[in-house]
């Protein structure tokens, strides 16, 4: 068998292929273009290209594409070959720095948000060097942006690009304010993804799974997670099978896949690979979900991603565990003594006064259709923003605030009450599974995105407001002549002025909700409620500032949100009330008709037999019947009227509050009925089964 360490990141052309294939003078330009964002001049660009080529052809590729992420939150591209055909017949293999650099697909059929109306259909898109090439499907995939005509990003990644420029660039003032002067700052993305993994066969019986990612409908299975025994449970052979596959594509590509396990609920898995500069773990990230769906059909497999595949059981997160790092060095890491940190402590406190102060764009940054699933129910943390530091971090901020001396329980050893077992030390923070932004060590964990999700918003926005409270601390220090001194002052006010955001309690508590309220803190429970802050005067002013969007590309990302929002409901909604008569109704008439000829037939021999049950369960179907008729008719109705809004803010309101409702009414009453019509006669697999295979 092939030793990991010997196809770990073959499929890329990372640093040490360029090292091998380039001549010196282009990688140390290549090199300095990467580190320190200069930019490539078309030279340079050839002979880069021309190295790419042949190495992506000695391995088997036949084409190149573009690799984007357009507004859909999915990646885009579309492949040209390498051939060059000749006056001779024969035809000669080329990639030029051009074509390496930029590339020219029409934007037209991308979502756009109005930039489109205003601006020339065309795009482009522009090589990102700091995210490796790779080979994906015998295709040369080159990470790019994706711009207009006029300059204004057109995807994920651009504003992405921008706001680690931005927190890098603040990072460092503050950083010299501590007499340190660090080459590149930037921040760094670990995300756990989580994934169902079901059935092939089970999942092309269900238009619901298969139209929108979810069941719309199907009752309670009989047994949930309440045994607590998936989570961390052996992994059933066709998923290890699965997962080592998976494990060993991703390690081509270089993704560092380091952590799997089965996850809480029946038939759910998660996989954590180690953590990468941000901009590079998003691109991880999407190819990891995408490898996950390809590969699961080689297994007779379906990989499910959307934040709620099935109700009344866990959903899909994506922890974006994230820090800033200077060099290397982790610059959220405490050390032993956090409260004599004064670096640490002011990186802290920029990131406290972030989340409070924008606590509201955060939350958009998470908001989608699937996750409003999600946040509120219990098992994500709620709609509500606040942060966990843990005890000792959380007494260290008291201590400011109070301005009261503070005094380490220093490191706890545990003793396990066995002479066998090894005693450790305890970690400083424990875990809060409940907090939606957890410290957990030496980076935070903001647990409130969704599985289907690319994490480019979330960390787009991240970014941005963190570099924010950094300029304000850098903007009110960088005079000062007593630097430790005015910088205690200036953090013992900005915690004071932020504390209300930290809460280590119990995030799923109804006592919760209350005393947020209390605090004055947002709780933006769906969709339509949490994107209008996308444009609010004061985001849009953050963006600005920051030049990671402008006032229109904030404005267009909206409405582009906004509108998939309604589309995605308007197709859920179609699903339903199609399913609804198309496979359930039929079903119960069906069934119905056996028990009424029951009922007929027991009566023709005996006139005088009790068919009680039979007619009661006759009664039953009938009315659910009924109600499912009479259902389907009113979903059809909110969906026709929701359509007809013109506004796209109330658009998705009615979808919100009118579609929504509609559909679960039929649900509710086909789910009632699933549970009293014959096994043999209900049209689709059922809870019980689907997640239950062995
Ligand atoms: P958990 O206990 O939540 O599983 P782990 O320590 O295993 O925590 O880390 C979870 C994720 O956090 C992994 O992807 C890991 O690489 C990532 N991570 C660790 N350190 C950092 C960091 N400095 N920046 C970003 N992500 C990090
Ligand atoms: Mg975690």
């Amino acid at each position: 068998m092939a030793k990991i360490s010997d196809y770990y990141g073959s499929l890329v052309f990372n640093d040490q292929v360029m090292q091998d294939r380039l001549p010196k003078a282009t990688y140390k330009v290549l090199s300095e273009t990467v580190k320190d964002g200069k930019p490539l001049n078309l030279e340079v660009a050839n002979v880069v290209a021309h190295a790419m080529k042949e190495w992506a052809i000695e391995l088997g590729a036949t084409h190149y594409t573009h690799w984007f992420q357009p507004l859909t939150g999915i990646t885009s591209e579309k492949h040209d070959s390498f051939i060059n055909p000749q006056p001779n017949g024969r035809a000669l293999l080329s990639f030029s720095g051009k074509e390496l650099i930029q590339g020219e697909p029409d934007a037209s059929s991308f979502p756009s948000g109005g930039l489109r109306a205003t601006f020339e259909a065309r795009g482009y898109t522009a090589w990102d060097p700091t995210s490796f090439a790779f080979i994906k499907d015998e295709v040369l995939c080159i990470p790019t942006a994706f711009v207009s005509y006029t300059g204004e990003a057109l995807d994920k990644k651009t504003p992405l690009l921008r706001s680690m420029d931005a927190i890098g660039r603040e990072a460092k003032r503050v950083l010299a304010l501590f007499g340190k002067q660090p080459v590149q700052v930037s921040t760094t993305v670990g995300p756990e993804q989580e994934y169902f993994l079901i059935k092939e066969e089970d999942y092309q019986e269900r238009l619901d799974l298969i139209l929108t990612g979810r069941t719309l409908f199907g009752a309670d299975p009989c047994k949930g997670q309440e045994l607590e025994e998936h989570y961390f449970g052996a992994i059933r052979p066709t998923v290890n099978r699965f997962m080592q596959e998976l494990d060993d594509e991703l390690w081509k590509l270089g993704i560092p896949a380091k952590t799997k396990h089965n996850e809480v609920a029946p038939s759910q898995h998660e996989l954590a690979p180690i953590f990468l500069t941000t901009n590079a773990a998003v691109d991880a990230n999407l190819l990891m979900m995408e490898l996950m769906r390809k590969l699961a059909s080689h297994h007779g497999l379906v990989c499910l991603q959307h934040e709620k595949p099935f109700e009344g059981i866990n959903g899909n997160g994506k922890h974006n565990n994230w820090s800033i790092s200077a060099d290397g060095v982790n610059l959220l890491d405490p050390g032993t003594t956090p409260f004599e940190n004064l670096q640490f402590l002011v990186f802290l406190t920029a990131v406290i006064k972030a989340v409070d102060e924008y606590q509201g764009l955060l939350r958009m940054s998470v908001a989608s259709a699937g996750n409003d699933h999600r946040l509120g129910a219990n098992e994500a943390p709620p709609a509500i923003i606040s942060i966990f530091l843990g005890d000792e971090l959380e007494a260290i901020v008291r201590a400011i605030i109070d301005a009261t001396p503070y005094a380490s329980d220093g490191a706890k050893t545990m003793d396990l009450g066995s002479p066998v077992l090894p005693t450790f030390i305890k970690d400083n923070t424990d875990r809060n599974r409940t907090s939606p932004f957890a410290f957990t060590g030496n980076k935070f964990e903001f647990r409130m995105s969704g599985g289907e999700v690319n994490l480019s918003d979330a960390n787009m926005v991240l970014n941005t407001i963190v570099a924010k409270a950094l300029a304000d601390f850098a903007d009110t220090l960088e005079e000062s002549a007593d630097f430790e001194t005015d910088a205690k002052a200036y953090m013992k006010q900005v915690l004071t002025d932020h504390q209300r955001i930290i809460f280590n309690g119990n995030n799923y508590d109804e006592a919760w909700i209350a005393e947020a309220a209390r605090r004055g803190l947002l709780n933006l429970k769906s969709t339509p409620e949490a994107l209008p802050q996308y444009i609010t005067p004061e985001s849009v002013e953050l963006f600005e500032r920051f030049g990671v969007l402008s006032k229109i590309e904030a404005e267009s990302r909206y409405e582009v949100k906004l509108e998939h929002y309604s589309k995605k409901i308007n197709i859920e909604g179609l699903v339903t009330a199609r399913m609804a008569r198309a496979r359930f109704i039929p079903a119960i008439i069906e069934y119905s008709s056996v028990v009424a000829g029951s009922i007929a037939a027991k009566k023709a021999v005996a006139p005088d037999i009790d068919t009680s049950a039979e007619e009661d369960l006759l009664t039953k179907l009938n009315s659910g019947l009924a109600t499912i008729t009479k259902g389907a008719d009113d979903l059809q109705a909110a969906l026709a009227d929701a359509a007809a809004v013109e506004d796209s803010l109330k658009a998705a309101r009615a979808y919100l509050t009118k579609v929504l409702p509609a559909m679960n009414a039929v649900r509710a009453a086909v789910d009632e009925m699933e549970i009293i019509v014959g096994h043999d006669y209900w049209p689709v697999p059922t809870y019980n089964h689907i997640l239950f295979y062995t």
